[in-house]
């Protein structure tokens, strides 16, 4: 278990756990510290898009409006609905040629896990620039569609108020806590087995109904019109370093796909693997390896689109630094991701799912 402890409660919780013989290990001796070194003063006015520092809203914003126009040919800028404080959330298309199959990137649900859009814009900058050979067939076979933000008001709020913030911002009627959480907002298993919480004020509560928040019916609605030519689900969140696949609600319930999964799982914890870093990735079903989650987003691809292919990966770390990674790990991470991805698509094509 990870604890944020309140500076003037550390004596106490100290001595709490001395006495309870519980062991206790720091991890980050000082949180704001690395919350302020994500964004160095001297990179802070510097207007350059790159992945040494984490960006906001506005600059990733503004850099795909820039590929864009760089990349006017294969790229397509799309606004698939709007947040609850009206802000546009948006998709970039990435296509070669009209009617391959497609692969969908969700990114950034959950509002602090900033390691995940600085992933999602380094892997489409990737696709449009590099000139490794792997690449490139990903990039020209596919059709590629990324959601570099989903929930943007939180994201924006992550920058602006709370740094470690994860729900949505759109109130709660009945209770002065505001958001819910929006990978246990989905419309399969909704809170079922206890995998959510019906409690407003909580983290992962799931909202007063399935799709209660403009950000996951809006996802919903432009990710079921591409459905026919989707091959691949993809959610990022971070961090544990897991590939997980549904189903979350059940640890009973097994996909009928599942040895199709593992055997993905395999190849792509292997390819992090053997990279230089030598990154360990664990593979399972969500109930089994995270906890009992429902209403996420890929159990809701599979089951309700039938997707056969969704896997939510949890980027880096295991909890040294959480969610307040710092940006010298964007590229390590990434670069990982993509290897990891090279070989799950390379897979699903072998097992004849593409
Ligand atoms: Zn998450």
């Amino acid at each position: 278990m990870h604890v944020m402890v309140n500076p003037i409660e550390d004596r106490t919780f100290r001595s709490l756990t001395y006495m309870t013989g519980l062991e206790v290990e720091v991890f980050i001796p000082n949180v704001q510290k690395l919350i302020d070194d994500e964004q160095p003063l001297e990179e802070r006015y510097n207007s350059d898009f790159n992945w040494k520092r984490y960006h906001n809203l506005e600059e990733i914003y503004a850099w795909l409006d820039k590929i864009l126009i760089d990349y006017a040919n294969v790229t397509e800028g799309l606004v698939i609905g709007q947040s609850y404080e009206g802000r546009d959330i948006r998709a970039v298309k990435i296509s070669h040629n009209t009617g391959k199959p497609a692969i969908f990137i969700e990114s950034t649900i959950h509002a602090r896990e900033w390691i995940t859009v600085a992933t999602a814009t380094w892997f489409i900058n990737e696709l449009l620039t590099s000139d490794n050979s792997q690449v490139r067939e990903l990039a020209e076979n596919y059709d590629w569609y990324v959601v570099p933000v989903l929930n943007v008001d939180g994201f924006v709020y992550t920058h602006t108020n709370n740094r470690l913030w994860r729900k949505t911002r759109q109130p709660n009627a009945n209770s002065d806590c505001i958001g819910t959480d929006g990978n246990r907002n989905f419309d399969a298993h909704w809170m079922e087995n206890g995998g959510a919480s019906d409690e407003p004020c909580e983290d992962r509560y799931a909202g007063s109904a399935p799709f209660s928040e403009p950000e996951t019916e809006a996802l919903s609605e432009f990710v079921a019109s591409i459905k026919d030519d989707l091959r691949i689900y993809l959610a990022f969140h971070s961090y544990s370093q897991f590939l997980l696949y549904p189903y979350g609600h059940s640890e009973e319930e097994i996909p009928q796909n599942k040895e199709d999964l593992e055997a993905i799982g395999d190849v792509f914890t292997s390819a992090i693997r053997n990279l230089a870093y030598g990154t360990e990735y664990t593979h399972g079903t969500t109930a089994n390896l995270l906890y009992i989650a429902s209403g996420s987003s890929i159990d809701w691809a599979y089951s309700e689109l039938d997707i056969q292919l969704a896997f939510l990966i949890e980027f880096r770390d295991t909890g040294r630094y959480g969610q307040v990674l710092p940006p010298a790990y964007i590229i390590p991470n990434a670069e990982e991701i993509l290897a990891g991805l090279i070989a799950l698509v390379d897979k699903a094509k072998d097992l004849n799912y593409i």
